[in-house]
This record gives structure tokens, sequence and C-alpha cells, in this order.
């Protein structure tokens, strides 16, 4: 896997059928099946059925579609926008495909995708709002269990609340300014008393509190989000910061955030990146706040995305502080820290009965000084210990814990680009966690973690920190010198 997004080889979109014709071939359970998906638009259905099968007849005889019980014939076919054929036939599919080509129609043939001009999804229908579901032949299956999860989430009276929207569409241009005033009315006319009031059967209301807010046309305040977007797998954002993300007006995202969660924010939303990644240019932390002041002065839904948690050495205090000074008002969404992230690649419990019963978030950066920070003595005494930021001060970490009474036996667990398909996987004990240091080929963010309970994880996908290609760029660089 990687984080690339692969590319579409159907591309979606929602073709004008209304007033036209659409043409099936079959007698079948396959004509059948198409029958009854088309008959969900305006099209005109035509189906050329010579002898129909019983559920097709009966099917037939209670929608009244166009008839035409004769032997197909290409003439049928002349001026329909979509020509399907479910013959059921190999030969005559190809004819009848070959046939719709020849006077520039796109046919599809029912599961002999090789003969296919297009796909037919799987859909939600709250007409005229529509979700289709394509699969490119991973099977009707997959896109049925989408479909039901879809279903579920989107209201039934979706569709009366978009056909609403469209007769507001026109006076809200006139009335807000183009930005976040019209969205801002939108989104409270779908998620507000206009969607509420429709969804309890309430017509006349709904366009009286419609009405109510377009008057009101009060001058959008700003917000902003500070949201967690997880250690780096997409899928491992929250449902609170992905709707974040699609009302978003503004992203500002640091570097080690995903991708593919940049791109899940609203189309159209501006995107910021503002680095913060070790070498990198990068905007410094008095900017970034000055930045999110001013975007929420100017009325900005803003998401200020940061890798894991946003709490976690993300440096949100102060962004936080800035925000509370400026009087805007702002929200924080957790995210998956780093942490988890990578116990979760080595099974590994962070506490665990009798043997750890504390966890500590560490940079490992504040060893330099006299004394052994805090958090030392409580590796000593048992705690899972995760460094963030570690890599760098590995031989630091290990020499100062071991110093002050760790044993060199004690557990570690190492993880670069945990939760991502690049993740590598290490271990050893404190004693070897110097080699870390020489490990030049981890380019991606490392998470260690070390601690008796780490004794307990699953090593069978991990390689020893002290591996031979370690020890011979030791020993090289042991020669140059
Ligand atoms: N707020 C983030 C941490 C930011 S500090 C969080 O909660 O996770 C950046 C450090 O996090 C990196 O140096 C590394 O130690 C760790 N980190 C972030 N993503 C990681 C990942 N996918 N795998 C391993 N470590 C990661």
């Amino acid at each position: 896997m990687t984080t690339e997004q692969a590319k579409l080889n159907a591309f979606p979109v929602f073709m004008r059928v209304d007033g036209q014709s659409v043409v099936i071939v079959g007698n079948g359970e396959e004509a059948l099946a198409k029958a009854r998906l088309l008959s969900q638009s305006s099209a005109i259905l035509k189906i050329i059925a010579e002898k129909p099968e019983p559920a097709l007849w009966s099917w037939i005889a209670a929608n009244r579609p166009v008839h035409i019980a004769d032997a197909y014939d290409a003439a049928q076919l002349h001026g329909a926008a979509l020509v399907f054929a479910a013959s059921g036939n190999e030969a005559l599919d190809r004819r009848i495909v070959t046939d719709a080509r020849a006077i520039k129609i796109p046919a599809n043939a029912v599961d002999r995708p090789d003969l296919c001009d297009f796909f037919t999804p799987a859909i939600v229908n709250r007409a005229p709002v529509c979700v289709a579901i394509g699969t490119e032949g991973a099977g009707p299956v997959l896109s049925q269990m989408i479909r039901a999860r879809v279903d579920q989430m989107l209201s039934p009276t979706l569709g009366r609340l978009a056909s609403l929207a469209a007769d507001f569409r026109e006076r809200a241009e006139a009335l807000l300014p183009r930005g976040s005033a019209r969205r801002r009315f939108w989104r409270d006319f779908f998620e507000g008393e206009p969607a509420r009031a429709l969804e309890i059967g309430h017509a006349a209301e709904a366009e009286e509190a419609a009405n109510l807010l377009l008057a009101r046309r009060t001058a959008a305040e700003g917000h902003i989000a500070l949201v967690g977007a997880g250690p780096g797998a997409e899928d491992l954002l929250t449902l609170r910061a992905q709707r974040l993300l699609m009302q978003a007006d503004f992203i500002v995202y640091d570097a080690l955030v995903p991708e593919a969660v940049v791109a899940m924010g609203r189309r159209d939303a501006e995107r910021l990146p503002v680095g913060k990644r070790k070498g990198c240019h990068s905007k410094s932390q008095a900017e970034i706040n000055d930045l999110l002041v001013a975007l929420g002065q100017q009325g900005k839904r803003v998401v200020r995305l940061k890798s894991g948690d946003p709490l976690v050495f993300g440096r949100a205090g102060e962004e936080m502080q800035a925000l509370r000074d400026a009087n805007i008002s702002y929200e924080v969404v957790p995210g998956v820290t780093a942490a988890f992230a990578a116990a979760a690649e080595f099974e590994l419990p962070l506490t665990l009965r009798g043997v750890a019963s504390s966890l500590v978030f560490t940079t490992g950066h504040d060893l330099k000084g006299e004394t052994l920070p805090d958090w030392g003595r409580l590796a000593i005494s048992g705690a899972t210990v995760a460094v963030y930021m570690g890599r760098s001060v590995a031989a630091d970490v290990a020499g100062r814990l071991i110093e002050a009474g760790l044993s060199p036996d004690t557990a570690v667990a190492v993880v670069e680009n945990a939760s991502l398909g690049t993740r590598r996987l290490f271990h050893g004990t404190i004693a070897d966690l110097p080699a870390l240091e020489h490990r030049d080929e981890l380019s991606g963010p490392v998470m260690t973690l070390i601690g008796d309970a780490v004794a307990g994880a699953n090593f069978a996908n991990s390689e020893p920190l002290t591996s031979q290609r370690a020890l011979l760029a030791k020993t090289a660089q042991g020669a140059h010198a």
C-alpha cells in the first residue's frame, strides 16, 4: 500500500436522461435488474424482449415501459441515450454493443465488462440527490455494503430538502455575498431548522425557517478547530475531524499530516502547509499563531491539522493562547497519537497488570541537563515510556537511563512510520538503543517505546535494532574516525 491515490479507470458523471430513451435488450433476470435500476430515472424506458420471462413480464405489466415484443434489430437503438445488452447470449450482446457504438451510443453489456463503455453504479436515491457507488468490478457485494451504509447516513427527507434548496438558491445568491456568509446560510439550511422541519414533514415551517435564515444575514464568525489528523493512515482520522474538514474554508497543516487527510477537505478550501518538519522551510510558531488569529478575524472556518493528537507535542497550547487573547472561538478534536499507533504495530499493551501502570509521553530532549527529569525515575519504577522525536537523542536517552539505574536489559521497541504501509519495526534492549542513531536509512518519523511491558510485544514483524546492517555502518564509521 502506498499513500498515493490510485487512479480511477471509470470516472463517474451524471448523465441527463430526462425525456430521452434508454434501451434494454433481453428477456430475463438481467434485463429486469437493469429495468428496475433505470426506472428510478425519468428516462423513457424501452425494453426489447421478444419473449419476456414471467418476472420481466409482470414487471412490464406493472410499470408500463415501452415494450417491443420483437427480435432484436439494430434499428431499435436509434435515438437512444444509452443501450443495455442483457440478452444472456455473448454473440448477441456483442452485436448489440457494436451496433450501438456504430451510431455513437454508449453501451453496457451485463456481466461482460470488456464490452462495456460504462458501468452502472449502485445508487442511493434521494432525488434530486443521488449517491452513486462504483467498484470497477470488485463486485456487487461490496457496492451493496457501501450502499447500505450511505443509505443509513442520509435522511429520507434529504431529497425534499434539496428541492427546497433549489427554490432558495437564486435568492440566496442575490442576497448573500459569495464566500463564508453564503456557506454559513446553506450550512444552517441543511443542518438547522429547515432540515429539522422537513424531517417531521412540516414543509411550510421548513420554508418559513429558511426565509428567516435568509433575512438574518448575520456576519459569519470565525472558528478554529485544532484537529488531530492521526499518526499517518488516513482512516485513523475521527469522524468529527472528517466532518470539520468538509466544512472548512481554510486547512492549515503541519508537514507530518498525511496528504490523504488534507485531501479529504472541502474541495475549494484553501490549503496552507506550515511545515514544522526537521530541516524543512517552515513558518515560525509566532507566524502560525498570527495566521490563525487573522483567519479567525476574517470570519473563516479553519481546521488547524496536526499529526497525531493536537495536544501532544503539537504546540497547541500557544495557538490556543493566541486565539483566547484575540477572543476567537476554537475547539479541540483529539486524534490518535503516535505512541498508540506504535503500540498497535507491536500489539503491545502500554499498561500491563502487575508490570506497568503508568505511561510517559516524553521527547528525550530534556535529558541534556544535570539532573534526571522526573520521567527517568518513572521509567526506573516500571512505567512504559514513549519517546517522541527521539531518534537523534537515542544514545543520550539510553545512557542516562542506564546510568540512573534502569536495567540495560529493559525491552525497547521502535517503529518508523507507524500505521503506514512504509512502516519498519525494530526491537532490542535499552543497551541496543544507541544503534538507532546510526540507522540513517530511517527518514520517516520514529517512535521509541521503552519499559518492562514492552517485553510482552509481538516481535514477529520486527528486526533487531543491532542487525548486521546497522553494525556494519557503525564499524565503517569507526574505521573512518
Ligand atoms: N502530535 C503528534 C506528535 C508530534 S511530534 C502526535 O500526537 O503523535 C512528532 C513526533 O511524533 C515524531 O518525531 C515521532 O517521534 C512521532 N511520530 C509522529 N508520527 C509518527 C509515526 N507515524 N510513526 C512513528 N512516530 C511518529
